[in-house]
């Protein structure tokens, strides 16, 4: 066989300062070191049998071709349904719901479909990795306005002065990776109230929707006319269905919004997988999956924060999401990227250091744990940093 030849030709990088992707590299370290893996955010359990079954039915049955550029409209219907008992909003099913291959491409497309070069773009600090390079591929600038330590709470006036005549976006995320925070509602009318009578949209990534805890409410985008009227709804089945292998979410938005957003996805990826979505229709009949679940991870959560109790690590809230960050400065004065290898290496449990959501490593070191797993890891995993 022949060896590939090398590229000879200038690459003129679009994403120099892009390598490969904090999840990634970590869960292949704690492959390589048999470690406990808590760092990438993945369920180590299956999903329900049901839906499994459901999806063997559907390719069984042969709806094995394009679905609809849209998605199938039982889908579209169930999505539009479930906005509307759960925040009071009705989608069009025809003109503002797409159904899509995961949350990372909408938020993508999104982008996409809005941003020219020189355009600006309101990221917070720390920002889920994928954000930046979908603004700055397509020539945009991100802004960013830092979340204030230990609570990452939103300092508004910082928003305030971080907008510009050239920002047409801001993205927000709640329940937030990484920081497990949520947003309150005095945050979203905070927001509401500066976007009021500007053009500039929003990306609402809500993966997480259904994942928080302690009695709190999520604060969707949707809640708030002001807000849902500029708003592209982002959510993902990987999440709320324990699927991210999966790949599918769906964007919501006026559609004056999707309309742009449909220009850019029917050359891009055209469609998601049709008998997935005929599935997952059928699935979400039953409310209960998304309705236990922030009970569900609540319970996990507090379990791993009790295998913790004796520990030197400290806990920060978790509020929702599937994530825990720890506090190590009892324990070391590393840099958090070094604790995060040597964790994995010597003491087998992989963890996501979370400077990496920022663009110069803060003076705070954490370390964030995916808790979306089973007691049996969760205790194994607990009673090793407990030793530290
Ligand atoms: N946004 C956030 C905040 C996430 O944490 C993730 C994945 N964990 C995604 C988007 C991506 O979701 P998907 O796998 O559906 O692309
Ligand atoms: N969003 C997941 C996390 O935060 C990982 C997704 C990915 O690997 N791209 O861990």
């Amino acid at each position: 066989k022949r060896k590939m030849p090398t590229y000879n030709g200038t690459i003129n990088s679009k994403l120099p300062r892009v390598g490969t992707t904090i999840f990634t590299v970590m869960s292949r370290l704690a492959a390589e070191h048999n470690a406990i893996n808590l760092s990438q955010g993945f369920p180590d359990f299956d999903c329900a049998p049901e839906l499994r079954a459901l999806v063997t039915k559907y390719i069984n049955s042969g709806l094995n071709q394009y679905p609809p550029m849209a998605g199938v409209a039982p889908l579209r219907e169930a999505i539009a349904a479930k906005n509307e008992t759960l925040y009071g909003i009705r989608y069009d099913v025809e003109q503002e719901i797409t159904v899509v291959p995961g949350a990372t491409y909408g938020i993508y497309t999104a982008v996409a479909a809005m941003i020219r070069p020189g355009d600006e773009v309101i990221l917070f600090e720390p920002t889920y990795d994928s954000y930046a390079p979908a603004v700055e591929v397509h020539g945009g600038v991100p802004v960013y306005v830092q979340l204030r330590y230990p609570d990452y709470s939103i300092d508004w006036q910082a928003v305030q002065a971080a907008i510009t005549p050239r920002t047409k976006l801001l993205i927000i995320n709640t329940p937030n990776n990484p920081t497990a925070t949520v947003m309150s509602s005095e945050d979203m009318r905070m927001l509401e109230g500066l976007l009021r009578g500007t053009d500039i949209a929003v990306i609402s990534d809500e993966v997480y929707e259904h994942i928080v805890f302690d009695g709190h409410q999520h604060q969707s985008v949707t809640r708030f006319p002001g807000l849902a009227e500029r708003s592209f709804l982002v959510s993902s089945f990987g999440k709320t269905y324990s699927v991210t292998g999966w790949k599918m979410g769906y964007v919501a938005a006026p559609k004056e919004l999707m309309a742009e957003f449909r220009k850019v996805h029917q050359f891009n990826a055209f469609v998601a997988n049709g008998p997935f979505q005929y599935a997952f229709a059928e699935f979400m009949n039953n409310p209960d999956a998304y309705l236990q679940l922030g009970a569900f991870y609540q319970k996990k959560r507090d379990f791993f924060l009790e295998g913790l109790k004796g520990s030197r690590f400290k806990p920060l809230p978790s509020r929702g999401t599937f994530f825990q960050n720890l506090a190590y400065d009892a324990i070391s004065d590393e840099k958090d990227t070094d604790l995060a290898v040597r964790l994995t290496r010597e003491h087998g449990v992989a963890s996501i250091p979370v400077s990496v959501f920022y663009r110069q490593p803060p003076a705070h070191r954490v370390l964030r744990f995916c808790f979306a797993k089973s007691e049996t890891t969760l205790a194994k995993g607990a009673e090793i940093l407990s030793r530290l």
